[in-house]
């Protein structure tokens, strides 16, 4: 099954989408997972994408176009892929039709997950709180976050009445406890 999912940062996109890769094989493809690798290895796309990254704003959509273009071809994607944090834009939604509908697969569901502004914040202070047990990322911090969140609103939203046309979009309630969200995911894509 290749699924979206689609919700603010600090939703819980990640965690749910290790999950149902856990339990279903469906490969989680996590743009934010990948420019954050690039970053690190000192990677070209590392380099133009590190002080983007870091103010909370988007990467150009070629770049990470061409990173989903590439990583969707892996022969691990065969059972399904899980799309974490793309597409992010109208521009990106609009290419990875294209690219699919070229490659012959099917985009299944997208999953929206709400969840509001105030929770995220406590979310994403909880997350930068666990410094040093899991690495703290460079745009977990109140100020990015802010930005990110408005990012969202302005640039990725318009992305649920896009899908809503399609027929596709299904919604769980992203602040339900982790085993619940599970639950609701598995609900509505008719996996249990
Ligand atoms: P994430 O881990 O999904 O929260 O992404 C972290 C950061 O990586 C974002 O704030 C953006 O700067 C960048 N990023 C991740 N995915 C995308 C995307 N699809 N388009 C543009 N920028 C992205």
């Amino acid at each position: 099954m290749n699924l979206i999912l689609l919700g603010p940062p600090g939703a819980g996109k990640g965690t749910q989408a290790g999950r149902l890769q856990e339990t279903f094989g469906f490969i989680q493809l996590s743009t934010g997972d990948m420019l954050r690798a690039a970053v690190a290895a000192g990677t070209e796309i590392g380099k133009r994408a590190k002080a983007v990254m870091d103010r909370g704003e988007l990467v150009p959509d070629d770049v990470v176009v061409g990173i989903i273009a590439e990583r969707i071809d892996a022969p691990d994607c065969v059972l399904g892929f899980i799309l974490d944090g793309f597409p992010r834009t109208t521009a990106q939604a609009e290419a990875l039709d294209d690219m699919l509908s070229k490659k012959g697969v099917q985009l299944h569901a997208v999953v929206e997950m709400t969840v509001d502004d105030g929770v995220l914040l406590d979310r994403i202070k909880g997350r930068a709180a666990q410094a040093g047990t899991k690495g703290v990322r460079a745009d977990d911090n109140p100020e990015t976050l802010a930005k990110r969140i408005e990012v969202y609103h302005s640039q990725t939203a318009p992305l649920l009445p896009y899908y809503r046309k399609k027929g596709i979009l299904k919604a769980v309630d992203g602040m339900a406890g982790i085993d619940e969200v599970t639950a609701q995911i598995e609900d509505v894509l008719g996996l249990k």
